[in-house]
């Protein structure tokens, strides 16, 4: 397989578009590299549980995908690694990133436990072995550096004494898949994150009942370890609202109604109420859906966007007051557990956007590019808010159109 063009293109996060941007690259020729700030490639979706609209295993397709892709010969992977700065020299990128080497190098890591097993403080962990390549990691803040465990390692993967190195590359063509981040809900005091263990952001809650996760599946309170009698799902908490994110987060219907259906599947004693302002389910697999959650009022559903939650005295769960624009009702229900969805943006920076993305030119939506000899792309959720089926769509339209930019120079 010959690269058309000898320079590699330069992709930004190994989230799901990241990942799909290189593969097709790669596939058709073109030299990657893919530098990703995280310990494994992924993304946010190697942290989910299920996915929807089929509810298989979000991790899965992801594994094989990254096999592939750790094993294509003309994709470089940069993981701890983190892209800090582009700028223009001359006609080209000048990218500088800054890698972070783990303890345990996942590269020579041959994933046999010995160090967990001699480690008497219990700071070794492993991210399980759906992660690839399977490795474990240190959790520096309770380790003690006794170093039993570097002795104990057959292929010298760990090394306490790895420092922080500057790696700078140039490159002619980069696509941004760097997706999205939690924004902070604090700033929105109504919706009471912080004042109660069990009000929790959606992330949280997918880490908190995954069946990978701490509770293997069980859906349980974080204050007091029991089973929740009901889970309320706050829509649009931060999104649709010109104080945080003007614009609707578009992810966020279609996993409160899995979340809220997982819940129910894993344990038929809860009961789960979505408070939405408009319910977006848009499409044939995504409006049967819902219309299978609140069938047999497996969920349930209330117009109405709650103005206040707040934790009741003496642990007695937390108030969620809120009107339901239906029935013109105002009322406050209690709930043992609160989700909130909604607070999630592009993790494109407001600066790197003005500086590489031109407006008048971003006429498909989601793919941009400049008017210089460099061109600039972006895909997944860092240019849109897009789930999984979404984002890698964007990321093959992002893939071609860096082939037909680097044909044409
Ligand atoms: C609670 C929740 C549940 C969801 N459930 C579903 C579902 O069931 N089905 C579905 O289809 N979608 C779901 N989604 C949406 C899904 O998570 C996104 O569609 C998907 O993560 C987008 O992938 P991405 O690659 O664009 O971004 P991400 O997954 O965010 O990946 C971006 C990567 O870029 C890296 N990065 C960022 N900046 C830099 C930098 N400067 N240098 C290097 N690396 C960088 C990040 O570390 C990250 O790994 C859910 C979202 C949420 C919040």
């Amino acid at each position: 397989m010959n690269s058309i063009n000898a320079s590699p293109v330069l992709i930004i996060g190994g989230g799901v578009a990241g990942i799909g941007a290189a593969l097709d690259l790669a596939y058709c020729g073109h030299a990657v590299h893919l530098v990703e700030k995280g310990r494994i490639l992924g993304g946010h979706v190697a942290k989910l549980d299920k996915l929807y609209p089929t509810d298989h295993c979000a991790f899965c397709p992801l594994w094989t995908d990254i096999k592939k892709l750790r094993e294509h010969p003309l994709i470089t992977v940069h993981t701890s690694t983190e892209v800090k700065e582009l700028k223009r020299v001359d006609s080209r990128l000048h990218a500088v990133m800054v890698k972070k080497p783990p303890v345990i190098d996942g590269s020579t890591c041959v994933f046999c436990g010995k160090c967990a097993g001699v480690c008497t403080e219990a700071a070794i962990e492993t991210l399980g072995e759906h992660v690839y390549p399977p490795t474990y990691l240190v959790r520096e803040e309770i380790c003690n550096r006794c170093e039993k465990c570097v002795k104990e390692c057959p292929t010298g993967a760990i090394d306490f004494q790895r420092r922080e190195e500057t790696i700078q590359l140039m490159f002619d063509d980069v696509i941004w898949a760097s997706g999205f981040t939690e924004v902070d809900l604090t700033p929105l005091p109504e919706f009471g994150l912080g004042k109660h263990p069990d009000i929790m952001t959606a992330m949280e809650f997918e880490k908190w009942t995954a069946e990978a996760g701490v509770n293997k599946g069980a859906i349980i309170k974080k204050s007091k370890s029991s089973v929740p009698r009901n889970i309320a799902f706050i829509q649009c908490a931060g999104a649709r609202d010109q104080r945080l994110l003007s614009y609707c987060s578009a992810v966020c219907c279609m996993h409160a109604l899995k979340q809220a259906q997982w819940a129910i599947r894993r344990n038929p004693v809860i009961q789960c109420v979505v408070f939405y302002t408009d319910l977006r389910t848009v499409g044939r697999d995504y409006y049967q859906y819902f219309l299978r959650d609140i069938s047999g009022s497996r969920v349930r559903v209330i117009r109405g966007r709650p103005s206040l939650i707040y934790p009741l005295p003496a642990r007695e769960g937390i108030a969620v007051k809120f009107e339901n624009t239906i029935t013109q009702k105002r009322e406050i229900w209690k709930f043992d557990m609160v989700v909130l969805n909604g607070n999630i943006g592009s993790s494109l920076k407001k600066k790197d956007q003005e500086k590489h993305f031109s407006p008048a030119l971003s006429g498909d939506g989601f793919v941009n590019s400049a008017s210089d000899d460099i061109s600039r792309f972006s895909c997944g959720f860092s240019a849109e808010p897009a789930d999984v089926a979404e984002s890698v769509i964007q990321a093959s339209s992002a893939a071609v159109k860096a082939i037909l930019a680097r044909r044409n120079k």
